[in-house]
Order: structure tokens, then sequence, then C-alpha cells
């Protein structure tokens, strides 16, 4: 079998069109164009380079980003300060504060003080806690995660009764990602680094999505014949015959995988560009929730 291949840029990029539509629609009507302040302390590359890509998503889709940097040495009250000043605007629909914080900083205060209606990375314990809670709904979703399973839902992939693993445990992909399935009824493990035998586990799944950060670690005979398999990894591998040296593969053998799932997504192209898609479509909601 060959896997039928979920196409994540052309599902960010639909997403990425009705938000900008319903936007416009917006602004026709004489509302504020959504807000997004994105909130960076320090200067790791990376981050920066996510920051960025952010705000120009916000720009393209004809919203407005406001960026905010704090040297890496900012202290505790001044962050909380800038989160508590981009609470109380009116013109900031939604604020990011792009992860991970420099390690003096304590995360989970500066997360718990972002005001529920603008948690757009859905981070904020009330939107965890409710999403870990049956019959109670988040505002926001993390976007990773909800890239994910929005990935399966457009494949078409029956998440109901299915048995779905995860292979990860982080607070920003694997653990939201684990309750969103249960939410949608999945029956659901949730893999770690301590957990034994993890092959023997993943060949249950008829749905696994792999957020371990190991490069191609998921061989083609750990996936059960058919499987859904979502691959949110990034990982460099050396590659001579690219010009940076690198290309990027995820946490799955994608060349093995393919010939045993029903559905696969690549990497890049897979789960990468739904997570900024999810971050405009949240923004938006945020608006919507603010000045609907
Ligand atoms: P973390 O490092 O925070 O978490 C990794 C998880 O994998 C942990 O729960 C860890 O277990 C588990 N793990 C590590 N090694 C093994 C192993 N050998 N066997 C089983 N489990 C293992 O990573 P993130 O969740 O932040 O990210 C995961 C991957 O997803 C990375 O490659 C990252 O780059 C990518 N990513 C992609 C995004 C996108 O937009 N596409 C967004 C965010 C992340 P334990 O808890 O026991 O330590």
């Amino acid at each position: 079998m060959t896997a039928q291949l979920i196409d994540g840029k052309a599902i960010a990029q639909q997403v990425r069109e009705s938000v900008a539509a319903e936007v416009a629609k917006r602004a026709a009507a004489g509302k504020q164009p959504p807000g997004l302040a994105t909130v960076l302390v320090g200067d790791r590359v990376d981050s920066a380079t996510y920051v960025a890509s952010k705000q120009r998503a916000c720009q393209e889709l004809g919203m407005v980003s406001f960026h905010n940097h704090l040297p890496a040495d900012a202290t505790q009250e001044q962050v909380e300060e800038l989160v508590r000043r981009l609470n109380a605007d009116p013109q900031v629909n939604g604020i990011l504060v792009q992860l991970p914080l420099p390690s003096h900083l304590d995360e989970e205060h500066v997360l718990s003080l972002i005001n529920i209606e603008k948690d757009v990375d859905g981070f904020s314990p009330i939107n965890i806690g409710r999403l870990a809670q049956k019959g109670r709904e988040p505002l926001f979703v993390p976007c990773t995660p909800y890239g994910c399973i929005y990935l399966l839902e457009q494949a078409g992939v029956k998440i109901e009764g299915a048995n779905a693993v995860v292979l990860g445990r982080s607070n920003i992909v694997g653990m939201p990602a684990a309750l969103l399935l249960i939410s949608r009824n999945a029956t659901v493990t949730v893999c770690h680094s301590r957990t034994r035998d993890l092959p023997a586990v993943v060949r249950q799944a008829d749905i696994l999505i792999a957020a371990i950060g190991k490069m191609e670690m998921v061989r083609g005979d750990w996936i059960k014949p058919g499987a859904a398999v979502i691959d949110v990894g990034i990982n460099s591998k050396p590659d001579a015959t690219k010009k940076s040296g690198y290309r990027l593969v995820g946490d799955v053998n994608f060349e093995e995988a393919r010939e045993v799932a029903g559905f696969i997504t690549p990497v890049p192209g897979g789960v990468g560009p739904m997570t900024i898609a999810m971050l405009m479509k949240n923004t938006l909601r945020a608006a919507q929730i603010q000045d609907p």
C-alpha cells in the first residue's frame, strides 16, 4: 500500500484564505482588524524566526501584529508588566508569548497572567484545564495539536472509536494532542521516554501522532497497515546534496512508513504550515469573541 499524502501546505492555505475572507468581511463592517501581540524575550534565532513568520502571516491576512521584544535578562516583573499592558490594550486581541522563555523566568506564571480571551496559543492553565475536563470547552486550543486534528479531519480519518497513540507528552504538543483526541472519542495511549516496547504499542495505533523530536525513529514495521500517521517532528538531517548541508525530516521514517500507512503527513509540508494557520484562526476567533 502507498499512503495517501495529507498535504498540510494546501490545507493550511485554505485555512488562511478563509481567515483572510472573514477578516475582510469584518473590515467592511467597520470593525478594527484582529491584532496579535507577540512577546519575544531574548535573542534565540529560532524563536525570532518563528515570531517573524507569525507577524508576516498577520500582515498577509489583513491582521495587525504588535511586536514586543525584551532583552534576555528581562526580569519577571518586566515580562509580567508587559503582559498586563497587552491584556488592557483594546487593539490587541491575541497575546503570544514565544516559548521557551529564558530559564530564569517563571513561564507558568507568565502564561497564567494572559487574559483567557486573548490566550490564542491556548497555554493558559484555564484553557488547558478545560481541554482536560469532560463537557468543558476551552476558548482556544494549542495551535500545533489543533493543526494535527484538523489534518486528520480534513483527510476524512475517523477519530471516534479509533485507537490513537501519541508519542510525546510535552505541554506544547503531545499532551494537548492526546486530550483533543480523547475529546473526539478516540481511545488514547500516550508514550514517552520511559514507555516499554514502543514498537509494540505503536503497532496498535489506527492513528499515530509522533512528537518526540527524534529523527526518523518510527520505522515502517512499527506502523499498523492503513494507519493515519501525523508526523510533528522537525529534525535536521545532514544532506550533502543541499546547499544548506541539511534537510528537514520528521520523527517517522517517511519512506518506510508511506508503504504501510493509509495516510501520512510529509516533513516539511505537513504539520508545520498548520501551526501558524491555526494561530491565525485563533486570533480571528479572539477578535470575534471580544468584538462579536
Ligand atoms: P519535547 O522535547 O518538549 O518533548 C518530547 C517528548 O518526547 C517528551 O514527552 C519525551 O518524553 C518524548 N521522548 C523523547 N525521546 C523519546 C523516546 N526515545 N521514546 C519515546 N518518547 C520519547 O518536544 P516538543 O513536544 O516540543 O516537540 C516534539 C517535536 O515536534 C520536535 O521535533 C519539535 O521540533 C517538533 N515541533 C513541531 C512543531 C510544528 O509546528 N510542526 C511545533 C512544535 C514542535 P519525556 O516526557 O519522558 O521526556
